[in-house]
């Protein structure tokens, strides 16, 4: 291979005709009578094609050093071999494209768009292009996508002044080429469904980060557009700028065939969160501006309508979702960005009726990195997304938005609750004079808090507790020590009297009764049945933990009229 294929300081070795055609240096007279001149800057041409010690190549008129005139000759070599052998090779997959015509540098005025190639084959049309170092018309690919103009780019980058291999490459091999739009090969058709989006998240080679692709941007009337949405976007009527920073953006096909808006000036990129949550600001205060309701999902509670019976009332109650259209709460009017003295950061937005400062709602979007980290004293509602699809989600508003948090609002809500909706399930216990312990389930509606029955001690219900029935028995034999002399180690029976003798300790009189030996434990073989023997001292060690668990209230007790 000659030096002239070297990518470091290549000659030129193709030049164009008086008819702008591109001629090879051995095929022209020596000197400036090849009447040839540069494809990029257009200068007259010197073809130094006479020595045999350098490599034959064109020079420019006064000796410059054009930069940019072998990409140009390449590229018009590339025009012409498409216009000679009608045909190319599409992208992966898409196989070969015989053409009946070609036409080069054909102009759509309407488009402002001169693409490479036109591709004629039956009725349609396909539009090459052959990429550019330094992309002219930024706005181009967004202007084809809009047009849904059926069109490939081919990088030559890699490529020579060597016109039989570039023919090769070009209709022979499906390597550094692209779909910019094309409705039969599904790009751009398939980009528009907004469920496909996020699934293959890119990542920046250089600096190892999944890159987000970017299908919101904002219109020139100030609209929230989303690429994927079939004609919201239409680059031949509007301009597009980023929801973040404000900064034009335009829509930019990726080797992949992923589209994204991206800043045309690449220098301070606004963070892919950053950017989301701007988009996400946008969607939110569209649908609270385009819709006649603003729908919101508050968790609240709804308490018992019978709280002054129900000796549950602090618990009685339900966690219901209560739907408030704010807007016919006379919330109607909205700031972005404001600032309340009160708080170190600024409201992405603020719902308020007349006064700003006057039961005015926040609502705060918040990332994964990105936290609102400060509470409010204001009604607050804290939104978190996480990629497109939510923004996509909250342009319909936050009715069906997951990820919500509500700050401040009233807990319970105005409407009460049947008492049987709530029919709390809750643990009973009786206390017998038998000195026989109930504890069991019942709903809070079959409860009356009241007992009349003369069996009876004690009364009541459970409003915390750990539900292990077990500890609950401990917890009353505990908590009712203290309205007797001691634990009565047989079921708390009422019975127990201090025996005169036996190690001081405490005897059911009731069980003594019942055949007790005089000093019981002293006995070879005490009495298996009774209670008594079975006590176990160490629930005394648990006092202090169950007492923190569990909760009773206890019925009132009914004397009865004789
Ligand atoms: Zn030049
Ligand atoms: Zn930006
Ligand atoms: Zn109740
Ligand atoms: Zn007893």
């Amino acid at each position: 291979m000659s030096s002239n294929d070297k990518k470091s300081n290549p000659y030129l070795i193709y030049a164009l005709d008086i008819n702008g055609k591109p001629v090879h240096i051995d095929s022209v007279p020596n000197g400036f009578s090849c009447n040839c001149k540069c494809p990029h800057c257009s200068g007259k041409l010197q073809a130094k094609n006479g020595g045999t010690e350098r490599a034959h190549h064109f020079a420019h008129n006064d000796g410059a050093d054009c930069k940019g005139a072998v990409e140009s000759a390449i590229h018009c070599l590339a025009k012409e071999i498409l216009k000679e052998s009608l045909c190319v090779m599409l992208p992966k997959n898409a196989g070969e494209l015989q053409f009946n015509k070609v036409e080069t540098e054909k102009n759509f005025p309407e488009l402002k768009l001169r693409p490479d190639c036109v591709g004629y084959y039956g009725e349609k049309t396909l539009w090459i292009e052959f990429k550019r170092t330094h992309e002219v018309d930024v706005h181009k690919a967004g202007k084809i996508i809009s047009a849904r103009i059926n069109c490939i780019e081919i990088d030559l980058n890699s490529c020579g002044q060597d016109k039989e291999k570039l023919r090769e490459f070009i209709t022979q091999s499906f390597e550094n080429r692209k779909w910019i739009y094309s409705r039969e090969h599904g790009v751009g058709s398939s980009e528009h469904t907004v469920s496909n989006r996020n699934s293959s998240p890119k990542v920046d080679s250089e600096l190892g980060l999944v890159k987000l692709d970017r299908h919101f941007a904002i219109d020139d009337k100030g609209k929230l557009i989303d690429f994927r949405e079939p004609s919201e976007f239409d680059a031949n009527k509007h301009s597009y700028y980023c929801p973040c920073c404000g900064k034009e953006v335009v829509l930019k096909v990726d080797d992949n065939g992923s589209y994204t808006f991206d800043h045309i000036e690449e220098t301070n990129i606004c963070k892919d969160e950053m950017y989301l949550r701007s988009a996400a600001v946008s969607a939110i205060q569209k649908a609270f501006e385009n819709s006649k309701s603003f729908i919101i999902h508050l968790p609240q509670y709804r308490s018992c309508k019978n709280d002054n019976k129900c000796p549950y009332y602090q618990e009685c109650q339900i966690p219901t979702t209560q739907q408030y259209d704010l807007k016919s709460h006379h919330f109607d009017k909205y700031t972005k960005d404001y600032k309340f003295n009160d708080v170190a950061y600024s409201t992405d937005l603020v719902l308020y009726r007349e006064n700003i400062q006057k039961n005015s709602i926040e609502v705060r979007v918040n990332t994964e990195n990105l936290e609102y980290g400060q509470n409010s004293p204001r009604r607050t509602i804290d939104i978190t997304i996480y990629n497109e699809n939510d923004v996509h989600q909250l342009k319909k508003g936050l009715s069906d938005y997951k990820n919500v948090h509500f700050t401040n609002f009233a807990p319970y809500a105005e409407k009460k609750a049947e008492p049987t909706e709530i029919n709390h399930n809750i643990w009973k216990f009786i206390i017998y004079t038998s000195g026989k312990i109930y504890i069991g389930p019942a709903r809070c509606t079959e409860l009356s808090n009241s007992f009349n029955n003369s069996n009876t001690i004690k009364e009541g219900a459970f409003i915390r507790t750990n539900n292990i029935k077990e500890d609950m028995y401990i917890f009353l034999l505990l908590y009712y020590k203290k309205l007797q002399k001691d634990i009565c180690r047989c079921q708390l029976c009422w019975s127990l009297k201090k025996t005169n003798g036996i190690n001081n300790n405490y005897i059911c009189t009731r069980y003594k009764t019942k055949g007790t030996p005089k000093h019981p434990l002293q006995e070879k073989n005490p009495p298996k049945e009774c209670p008594y023997f079975k006590a176990d001292f160490n629930i005394l060690k648990r006092e202090k933990e169950l007492i923190e668990k569990m909760k009773i209230v206890e019925f009132q007790n009914i004397p009865q009229n004789k």
